[in-house]
Protein backbone atom coordinates (compact mmCIF):
# COMPACT_ATOMS: atom_id res chain seq x y z
CA UNK A 1 0.00 0.00 0.00
CA UNK A 2 1.21 3.45 -0.76
CA UNK A 3 -0.61 6.74 0.32
CA UNK A 4 1.48 8.80 -2.00
CA UNK A 5 -0.36 11.70 -2.88
CA UNK A 6 -2.71 11.47 -0.45
CA UNK A 7 -3.02 14.31 2.49
CA UNK A 8 -3.13 13.26 6.29
CA UNK A 9 -4.62 16.43 8.58
CA UNK A 10 -3.87 14.97 12.22
CA UNK A 11 -5.26 17.45 15.01
CA UNK A 12 -3.29 17.50 18.18
CA UNK A 13 0.24 16.22 16.85
CA UNK A 14 2.90 17.58 18.13
CA UNK A 15 3.40 15.09 20.95
CA UNK A 16 2.29 11.42 22.09
CA UNK A 17 -0.64 9.07 19.88
CA UNK A 18 -1.47 11.68 17.19
CA UNK A 19 2.17 12.51 16.48
CA UNK A 20 3.15 8.47 16.29
CA UNK A 21 0.05 8.50 13.61
CA UNK A 22 1.64 10.86 11.66
CA UNK A 23 4.91 9.49 11.48
CA UNK A 24 3.47 6.22 10.60
CA UNK A 25 1.41 7.75 7.66
CA UNK A 26 4.60 9.71 6.27
CA UNK A 27 6.16 6.65 6.20
CA UNK A 28 3.30 5.48 4.24
CA UNK A 29 4.50 8.25 1.50
CA UNK A 30 0.98 10.41 2.82
CA UNK A 31 2.07 14.07 3.38
CA UNK A 32 1.00 15.19 6.44
CA UNK A 33 -0.37 18.12 8.41
CA UNK A 34 0.79 18.78 12.26
CA UNK A 35 -1.46 20.42 14.18
CA UNK A 36 -1.76 21.70 18.11
CA UNK A 37 -2.66 25.03 19.89
CA UNK A 38 0.78 26.65 19.84
CA UNK A 39 3.00 27.73 17.06
CA UNK A 40 6.63 27.20 17.91
CA UNK A 41 10.38 26.62 16.82
CA UNK A 42 10.09 23.34 17.94
CA UNK A 43 6.89 22.49 16.62
CA UNK A 44 7.78 23.35 13.07
CA UNK A 45 10.81 21.39 13.39
CA UNK A 46 8.73 18.37 14.04
CA UNK A 47 7.23 18.95 10.61
CA UNK A 48 10.66 19.46 8.96
CA UNK A 49 12.49 16.17 10.45
CA UNK A 50 8.77 14.63 9.05
CA UNK A 51 9.71 15.75 5.86
CA UNK A 52 13.55 14.82 6.01
CA UNK A 53 12.87 11.31 6.93
CA UNK A 54 10.15 10.12 4.39
CA UNK A 55 10.28 12.41 1.51
CA UNK A 56 7.10 13.84 2.25
CA UNK A 57 5.47 16.94 1.96
CA UNK A 58 4.60 18.05 5.77
CA UNK A 59 3.71 21.06 7.20
CA UNK A 60 3.00 22.22 11.17
CA UNK A 61 -0.59 24.06 10.95
CA UNK A 62 -1.68 26.44 14.54
CA UNK A 63 -5.30 26.06 15.24
CA UNK A 64 -7.11 25.52 18.58
CA UNK A 65 -9.54 23.03 18.41
CA UNK A 66 -11.22 24.00 21.20
CA UNK A 67 -12.68 26.93 18.71
CA UNK A 68 -15.50 25.88 16.03
CA UNK A 69 -13.80 28.50 13.54
CA UNK A 70 -10.11 27.40 14.04
CA UNK A 71 -10.85 23.73 13.23
CA UNK A 72 -12.56 24.56 10.15
CA UNK A 73 -10.17 26.93 9.38
CA UNK A 74 -7.49 24.08 9.94
CA UNK A 75 -9.19 21.74 7.43
CA UNK A 76 -9.09 24.96 4.50
CA UNK A 77 -5.71 26.52 5.37
CA UNK A 78 -4.54 23.03 4.61
CA UNK A 79 -6.33 22.54 1.38
CA UNK A 80 -6.80 19.09 0.76
CA UNK A 81 -7.64 16.12 3.24
CA UNK A 82 -7.86 13.10 2.62
CA UNK A 83 -7.29 11.21 5.64
CA UNK A 84 -8.12 12.87 8.80
CA UNK A 85 -7.15 12.00 12.05
CA UNK A 86 -9.16 13.76 14.84
CA UNK A 87 -6.88 13.07 17.79
CA UNK A 88 -6.98 16.56 19.88
CA UNK A 89 -7.90 15.42 23.61
CA UNK A 90 -6.80 17.30 27.09
CA UNK A 91 -8.28 15.26 30.24
CA UNK A 92 -9.17 16.19 33.73
CA UNK A 93 -9.93 13.96 37.04
CA UNK A 94 -12.20 15.24 39.62
CA UNK A 95 -15.41 14.47 41.55
CA UNK A 96 -18.83 15.57 39.30
CA UNK A 97 -19.69 17.96 42.13
CA UNK A 98 -16.53 20.02 42.32
CA UNK A 99 -15.33 19.08 38.31
CA UNK A 100 -14.50 22.74 37.49
CA UNK A 101 -17.03 24.10 34.66
CA UNK A 102 -14.46 25.77 32.45
CA UNK A 103 -12.52 22.16 32.18
CA UNK A 104 -15.69 20.60 31.47
CA UNK A 105 -16.27 23.15 28.31
CA UNK A 106 -12.93 22.87 27.56
CA UNK A 107 -13.06 18.90 27.23
CA UNK A 108 -15.94 19.14 25.57
CA UNK A 109 -15.11 21.18 22.97
CA UNK A 110 -11.70 19.71 22.59
CA UNK A 111 -12.45 15.67 22.75
CA UNK A 112 -15.55 16.12 21.27
CA UNK A 113 -16.97 19.68 19.08
CA UNK A 114 -13.73 19.56 17.58
CA UNK A 115 -14.40 16.38 15.84
CA UNK A 116 -17.61 17.55 14.57
CA UNK A 117 -16.31 20.46 12.87
CA UNK A 118 -13.16 18.65 11.21
CA UNK A 119 -15.09 16.31 9.87
CA UNK A 120 -17.74 18.71 8.41
CA UNK A 121 -15.05 20.89 7.05
CA UNK A 122 -12.89 17.87 5.71
CA UNK A 123 -15.94 15.12 3.78
CA UNK A 124 -16.55 17.58 0.63
CA UNK A 125 -12.92 17.22 0.18
CA UNK A 126 -12.66 14.13 0.60
CA UNK A 127 -16.52 14.09 -1.90
CA UNK A 128 -14.24 15.62 -4.85
CA UNK A 129 -11.08 13.65 -4.30
CA UNK A 130 -13.51 10.09 -4.58
CA UNK A 131 -11.74 8.48 -1.50
CA UNK A 132 -11.80 9.54 2.07
CA UNK A 133 -10.55 8.36 5.74
CA UNK A 134 -11.93 9.71 8.93
CA UNK A 135 -10.26 8.17 12.21
CA UNK A 136 -11.32 9.19 15.44
CA UNK A 137 -8.85 8.60 18.17
CA UNK A 138 -11.63 8.17 21.33
CA UNK A 139 -10.64 5.88 24.22
CA UNK A 140 -11.66 2.73 25.57
CA UNK A 141 -13.83 5.58 28.03
CA UNK A 142 -15.69 5.73 24.90
CA UNK A 143 -17.01 2.49 25.39
CA UNK A 144 -16.72 2.04 29.30
CA UNK A 145 -16.74 4.69 32.50
CA UNK A 146 -14.39 5.58 35.25
CA UNK A 147 -15.26 7.59 38.45
CA UNK A 148 -14.14 11.10 38.44
CA UNK A 149 -13.74 11.80 34.57
CA UNK A 150 -17.27 12.73 33.51
CA UNK A 151 -16.43 15.20 30.99
CA UNK A 152 -14.04 12.84 29.32
CA UNK A 153 -15.84 9.93 28.81
CA UNK A 154 -19.23 11.75 28.22
CA UNK A 155 -16.83 12.99 24.76
CA UNK A 156 -15.68 10.11 23.92
CA UNK A 157 -19.19 8.28 24.25
CA UNK A 158 -19.93 11.32 21.98
CA UNK A 159 -16.80 10.84 19.57
CA UNK A 160 -17.97 6.80 19.27
CA UNK A 161 -21.55 7.78 19.12
CA UNK A 162 -20.50 10.26 16.08
CA UNK A 163 -18.34 7.79 14.28
CA UNK A 164 -21.23 5.44 13.69
CA UNK A 165 -23.65 8.19 12.45
CA UNK A 166 -20.55 9.80 10.15
CA UNK A 167 -19.99 6.17 8.85
CA UNK A 168 -23.54 5.64 8.13
CA UNK A 169 -23.94 8.88 6.13
CA UNK A 170 -20.69 7.87 4.05
CA UNK A 171 -21.75 4.10 3.53
CA UNK A 172 -22.40 4.64 0.02
CA UNK A 173 -19.47 6.43 -0.80
CA UNK A 174 -15.43 5.17 -1.22
CA UNK A 175 -14.78 6.91 2.47
CA UNK A 176 -14.90 5.22 5.62
CA UNK A 177 -15.12 6.34 9.67
CA UNK A 178 -13.89 4.66 11.98
CA UNK A 179 -12.44 5.01 15.76
CA UNK A 180 -9.77 3.71 17.99
CA UNK A 181 -10.55 3.01 21.21
CA UNK A 182 -6.87 2.73 23.24
CA UNK A 183 -6.06 1.44 26.98
CA UNK A 184 -4.04 3.55 28.64
CA UNK A 185 -0.55 4.46 26.58
CA UNK A 186 2.12 6.30 28.50
CA UNK A 187 1.92 9.54 26.95
CA UNK A 188 1.90 12.57 28.69
CA UNK A 189 -1.52 12.56 28.53
CA UNK A 190 -1.56 9.91 31.18
CA UNK A 191 1.15 10.80 32.82
CA UNK A 192 -0.09 13.90 34.17
CA UNK A 193 -3.07 12.23 35.64
CA UNK A 194 -1.15 9.93 37.64
CA UNK A 195 -0.90 12.27 40.83
CA UNK A 196 -4.82 13.19 41.15
CA UNK A 197 -5.72 9.72 40.29
CA UNK A 198 -3.31 9.06 43.46
CA UNK A 199 -4.20 12.09 45.49
CA UNK A 200 -8.36 10.98 44.57
CA UNK A 201 -7.72 7.33 45.78
CA UNK A 202 -5.20 8.72 49.08
CA UNK A 203 -2.32 5.94 47.60
CA UNK A 204 0.92 6.54 46.32
CA UNK A 205 1.59 7.67 42.51
CA UNK A 206 2.97 3.82 42.17
CA UNK A 207 0.01 2.15 43.54
CA UNK A 208 -2.36 4.57 41.23
CA UNK A 209 -0.35 3.00 38.14
CA UNK A 210 -0.70 -0.49 39.35
CA UNK A 211 -3.63 -0.32 41.26
CA UNK A 212 -6.11 2.33 39.30
CA UNK A 213 -4.92 2.82 35.75
CA UNK A 214 -3.64 -0.89 34.60
CA UNK A 215 -5.93 -2.57 37.13
CA UNK A 216 -8.39 -2.35 33.96
CA UNK A 217 -6.08 -3.52 31.49
CA UNK A 218 -6.19 -7.35 31.79
CA UNK A 219 -3.11 -7.60 29.88
CA UNK A 220 -0.89 -5.22 31.93
CA UNK A 221 0.96 -3.59 29.97
CA UNK A 222 0.61 0.11 28.64
CA UNK A 223 -0.63 0.48 24.99
CA UNK A 224 2.10 1.53 22.62
CA UNK A 225 2.18 4.79 20.27
CA UNK A 226 3.48 2.24 17.31
CA UNK A 227 0.56 -0.26 17.82
CA UNK A 228 -1.72 2.57 17.63
CA UNK A 229 -0.38 4.38 14.92
CA UNK A 230 -0.42 0.85 12.61
CA UNK A 231 -4.23 0.07 13.28
CA UNK A 232 -4.36 4.02 11.71
CA UNK A 233 -2.62 2.56 8.69
CA UNK A 234 -4.35 -0.43 8.67
CA UNK A 235 -7.78 1.72 8.73
CA UNK A 236 -6.51 3.91 5.67
CA UNK A 237 -5.98 0.16 3.61
CA UNK A 238 -7.74 -1.28 0.96
CA UNK A 239 -8.09 -4.26 3.35
CA UNK A 240 -9.96 -1.58 5.73
CA UNK A 241 -12.85 -0.32 3.09
CA UNK A 242 -15.92 -2.33 4.07
CA UNK A 243 -14.76 -1.37 7.95
CA UNK A 244 -16.89 1.84 8.71
CA UNK A 245 -18.94 2.98 11.26
CA UNK A 246 -17.02 0.94 14.17
CA UNK A 247 -14.84 1.19 17.02
CA UNK A 248 -11.27 -0.95 17.43
CA UNK A 249 -10.60 -1.52 20.61
CA UNK A 250 -6.73 -1.72 21.58
CA UNK A 251 -6.59 -1.90 25.32
CA UNK A 252 -5.17 -5.07 26.43
CA UNK A 253 -8.59 -6.78 27.67
CA UNK A 254 -10.42 -3.98 29.27
CA UNK A 255 -13.34 -3.66 26.97
CA UNK A 256 -13.83 -7.33 26.92
CA UNK A 257 -14.78 -7.24 30.84
P1 LIG B 1 -0.87 14.07 24.49
O1 LIG B 1 -1.12 15.05 25.59
O2 LIG B 1 0.51 13.58 24.24
O3 LIG B 1 -1.44 14.62 23.12
C1 LIG B 1 -2.57 15.44 23.04
C2 LIG B 1 -2.39 16.34 21.85
O4 LIG B 1 -3.52 17.22 21.74
C3 LIG B 1 -1.15 17.23 21.97
O5 LIG B 1 -0.52 17.31 20.71
C4 LIG B 1 -1.73 18.56 22.38
O6 LIG B 1 -0.91 19.64 21.99
C5 LIG B 1 -3.03 18.53 21.59
N1 LIG B 1 -4.00 19.51 22.06
C6 LIG B 1 -4.41 19.75 23.34
N2 LIG B 1 -5.26 20.79 23.34
C7 LIG B 1 -5.39 21.20 22.06
C8 LIG B 1 -6.12 22.24 21.43
N3 LIG B 1 -6.89 23.10 22.13
N4 LIG B 1 -6.01 22.39 20.09
C9 LIG B 1 -5.21 21.56 19.37
N5 LIG B 1 -4.49 20.56 19.91
C10 LIG B 1 -4.60 20.39 21.24
O7 LIG B 1 -1.84 12.85 24.79
P2 LIG B 1 -2.15 11.50 23.98
O8 LIG B 1 -2.24 10.44 25.01
O9 LIG B 1 -1.25 11.33 22.81
O10 LIG B 1 -3.64 11.79 23.51
C11 LIG B 1 -4.04 11.80 22.16
C12 LIG B 1 -5.48 11.33 22.05
O11 LIG B 1 -5.55 9.96 22.49
C13 LIG B 1 -6.45 12.11 22.94
O12 LIG B 1 -7.66 12.33 22.25
C14 LIG B 1 -6.67 11.15 24.10
O13 LIG B 1 -7.91 11.36 24.72
C15 LIG B 1 -6.60 9.82 23.40
N6 LIG B 1 -6.33 8.68 24.29
C16 LIG B 1 -5.18 8.62 25.02
C17 LIG B 1 -4.97 7.53 25.85
C18 LIG B 1 -3.73 7.39 26.67
O14 LIG B 1 -3.70 6.48 27.50
N7 LIG B 1 -2.73 8.20 26.50
C19 LIG B 1 -5.92 6.51 25.92
C20 LIG B 1 -7.07 6.61 25.17
C21 LIG B 1 -7.26 7.70 24.34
Amino acid sequence: MSLKDKTAIVTGSNSGIGLGIARALAREGADVVLNSFTDSEDDHALASEIAQDHGVVARYIQADMSKAEECRGLIEKAGACDILVNNAGIQHVAPIDSFPAEKWDAIIAINMNSVFHTTAAALPMMRKAGWGRVINVASGHGLRASPFKSAYVTAKHGVVGMTKVVGLETAKEPITCNAICPGYVLTPLVEAQIPDTAKEYGISEDEAVEKVILAKQPSKEFVTVEQLAGIAVFLCSDSAAQITGTSIAADGGWTAQ
